[in-house]
């Protein structure tokens, strides 16, 4: 028996299903999921010894790689002097600083710990500021466990939300109405049925939690414009996009895009990149909406490890060295992985569509023809545009990718609905074992059967 094995039978004595959040458990691929014991740069070692590349990178927030050594000296420097003073330390101005830097759409951000924490105090502070109940989010889009973005969608267009979880009230879902992703029509017939009630539409920059499903052109402007022309606010999660996809998120570069450009969001989350790895998360907005939260003003929120300086120390260190050259090496590594991917595919006739927003991408199975995908990848398959289509996918050959990818030394996402995470430090020697991996991977998957 494998040491991770044992382990993870321990750990189901003592854990709901032997661990802290459930997509680790490997539900969905099958297999016991590797203990890491180290990880450096791109790779990880778990507790059998076994190296692999990591395509996972703490699902998203090591865009510089595991333990970078000015990151781990930043939290060494800090730990060493301070742990939690529970005052206020020059890190967390210097954090926010750096975010408003990045971000001219924003004056002053509020640092909390996890991204969770961010929708839901962005929630309440649109709701703070408008004075109105309902929110409209995208099915498929994940803001974090909050109860009230816990929803489903019901069975008519802009009908009101039903629990997306045990435990979740329809009283607090039904403030909730989700709408399919890519459907400005679905958000204006919302607004239109519940005028005056809407506080917010919250969405993800670029969506990357049902797999990647990259916003159509001019989808963000428009959604922006719907909200400000009903008096709603539009809340704009870059909690996985934000300094990964770009120096100043999704929403950074697609205003260098005339097709795509010149919207503002009110509100922005972040989270993921901005901890480097500890837990860092925040919200960002103009001053006049920030005005709004305590001490200023009405809308509560508060937390005993917000801007923790020895969290706050990761993440500045983080973004300080995210540079141009930071990002142009994470957009050659996908550039590289999506090409061998894709050259796999075709060599062994698997049917797919790539799903990509520039360095952060997934891929979906299948002949997206036949499956009715309404969407174009940029190798001209047709492609999903939003979760309906995502789901119609031979979702079951991923499990045998995974696990041929995982045997050949390539740590994947356990589950075909998350992105792939690369990092500056994926260099030629880990582009190189994924070459060597794909190619029984992708042979498994087209044999694989439902
Ligand atoms: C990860 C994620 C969250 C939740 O962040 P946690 O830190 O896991 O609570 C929220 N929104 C998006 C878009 C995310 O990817």
């Amino acid at each position: 028996m494998s040491a991770s094995a044992d382990w993870f039978d321990r750990a189901r004595k003592v854990t709901p299903g032997g661990v802290n959040s459930p997509v680790r458990a490997f539900g969905s691929v099958g297999g016991t999921p590797p203990f890491t014991h180290s990880a450096e740069g791109a790779w990880i070692t778990d507790i059998d010894g076994n190296r692999r590349v990591d395509l996972v990178c703490g699902w998203g927030p090591l865009l510089l790689g595991h333990s970078h050594p000015e990151v781990v000296e930043a939290v060494r420097e800090t730990s060493a002097r301070m742990m939690c003073p529970g005052g206020s330390t020059v890190g967390e101005v210097e954090l926010a600083e750096e975010i408003a830097k990045r971000v001219p759409a924003l004056d002053e951000v509020r640092l909390v710990s996890t991204g969770t924490e961010a929708t839901m105090t962005a929630i309440r502070l649109a709701r703070g500021v408008t004075g109105r109940n309902l929110i409209i989010k995208f099915a498929g889009c994940y803001h974090g466990h909050s109860d009230g973005l816990l929803a489903a969608a019901g069975s008519g267009l802009a009908t009101l939300a039903l629990p997306g979880s045990a435990g979740v009230p329809e009283a607090i879902t039904s403030q909730t109405i989700v709408v399919p992703y890519n459907d400005l029509e679905a958000v204006r017939a919302a607004f239109a049925e519940h005028e005056g009630q809407i506080a917010a539409v919250i969405t993800e920059a670029s969506p990357a939690n049902m797999g990647v499903v990259p916003p159509a052109a001019g989808f963000n402007r428009e959604l922006a414009e719907i909200c400000h022309s009903n008096g709603a606010l539009m809340i704009c999660d870059e909690v996985l996009t934000g300094f990964r996809t770009g120096p100043a998120g999704w929403w950074g570069r697609e205003q260098q895009d005339s097709t795509r450009g010149g919207w503002e969001p009110d509100i922005f989350t972040f989270g993921k990149v901005i901890g480097g790895g500890l837990p860092v998360a925040a919200l960002g907005a103009r001053r006049e909406i920030m005005e709004h939260l305590s001490p200023n003003g009405g809308v509560y929120q508060a937390g005993t490890l917000s801007g923790n300086p020895v969290a706050v120390a990761a993440g500045v260190t983080t973004l300080r060295l995210a540079d141009a050259a930071a990002y142009a090496a994470v957009d050659a590594a996908a550039d590289r992985v999506v090409e061998l991917v894709a050259t796999e595919f075709q060599r062994v006739g698997q049917p797919f569509a790539v799903q990509r927003v520039r360095n952060l991408f997934s891929f979906a199975f299948g002949d997206g023809a036949a499956l009715g995908w309404s969407g174009k990848d940029e190798f001209g398959n047709a492609s999903p545009i939003n979760e309906a289509e995502v789901k119609r996918q031979e979702s079951f050959r991923y499990p045998a990718f995974f696990h041929a990818m995982l045997d050949g030394g390539v740590n994947m996402p356990p589950s075909v609905f998350e992105a792939w995470f690369l990092s500056a430090a994926h260099d030629d020697a880990a582009l190189e074992q994924i070459a060597k991996a794909l190619p029984k991977a992708a042979e498994a998957a087209a044999a694989a059967t439902a």
